[in-house]
């Protein structure tokens, strides 16, 4: 049941939405497989490698900074030799600046093109770069990397560790809940649509996805998938719904305002569009209820501005008439 706390509705939380409890301590480590190891603070994910000499670090997220090394020496003395950086933003490789300067640090191209620009003493270039793919074969753990193009963020690769069946894709695959605002604040939504399968073409059984409650699946892809693909249909629908609610917006605030009116007219088609939405997903994914509406608005955008059936739909109306033969500004 949907609880009401200080004027603001919150939804309940799915089952499939809630992971493990994180102790007291702030943080949680487990082994999945092998050596490879996640680490988590209830919000944020990040994952290590024990090889036979040395260990492997796969991001380190200043939400649990300093708490990356100690739950690599909760398991292992070994040295932390290579870092690997899943993407460029600070909000999981912001706190690498704790490994050792001589460490080898890899990441793709666009990574360190990004990462060189920014010139954050807490987010080093990576020292080795690559642009489709790098095998990295140490300790006898083998980690290979691979980059399918823009999404989430120029650069965001995936880390697979075929040896155990585990893919590590961060920002992207949210298990159990919808994926963050603005479609998981991405920079390319064809490629973050296209990622879903992508993911699913690896060998894997369990995935780090960088964020929320718990580990992934497969299952977890391809729900995604299909809710992604609920969020495509409602965006369409929305467009559809452009001509009736450009003329709402012009008859309740007018076009004096031009931001007002899109406003107006966008959210109206939007909320509409994400409704049947909404009523399919609540109790199935967490978050539903917060963003299908906002997803559903990004989409629209990006299917506007990306797809190549680009909708020729005409957004300034006329002021007497909603004939759709208008210019369209
Ligand atoms: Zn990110």
């Amino acid at each position: 049941m949907t609880r009401t706390v200080s004027g603001i509705d919150i939804p309940p939380v799915p089952d499939g939405a809630r992971g493990p409890k994180v102790p007291p301590r702030g943080y949680l480590v487990e082994e999945i497989a092998g050596g490879v190891h996640w680490v988590t603070d209830g919000g944020y994910q990040c994952a290590f490698v024990v090889g036979e000499d040395e260990v492997i670090a796969i991001d380190a997220p200043p939400s649990f900074g300093g708490f990356v090394t100690r739950a690599i020496r909760d398991v292992t003395s070994k040295p932390i030799t290579h870092v690997v950086y899943s993407h460029y933003h600070g909000d999981h490789i912001g706190a690498t600046d704790q490994f050792s300067a001589d460490a080898v640090r890899i990441g793709q191209e666009e990574t360190y093109g990004l990462l060189k620009e920014l010139d954050d003493p807490m987010r080093r270039p990576p020292t080795v770069t690559f642009r489709d793919s790098y095998r990295l074969d140490v300790g006898g753990q083998v980690l290979e990397l691979h980059y399918k193009g823009n999404n989430h963020a120029p650069g965001n690769i995936f880390i697979h560790m075929p040896q155990h069946r585990v893919l590590m894709l961060v920002d992207v695959i949210y298990p159990g809940w919808v994926p963050f605002a603005n479609i998981a604040m991405s920079k390319h939504i064809p490629g973050f649509m296209a990622h879903h399968d992508h993911a699913l073409a690896f060998e894997f059984d369990t995935m780090i996805t960088g964020h929320l409650t718990r580990l992934g699946t497969r299952r977890d892809v391809e729900t995604q998938r299909e809710y992604m693909h609920d969020i495509r249909d409602a965006a369409q629908h929305a467009l559809e719904l452009t001509p009736a609610k450009r003329d709402l917006a012009r008859d309740s605030v007018g076009l004096d305002h031009v931001y007002t009116y899109f406003s107006t007219m966008y959210d109206a088609a939007a909320a509409e569009a994400a409704r049947p939405v909404i009523e399919k997903w609540a109790g199935r994914l967490g978050g539903v209820e917060n963003f299908a509406v906002n997803h559903t608005f990004i989409m629209y955008q990006s299917l506007r501005l990306d797809d190549n059936a680009r909708p020729n739909v005409v957004f300034f109306p006329p002021t007497d008439s909603s004939d759709d033969c208008a210019h369209d500004h």
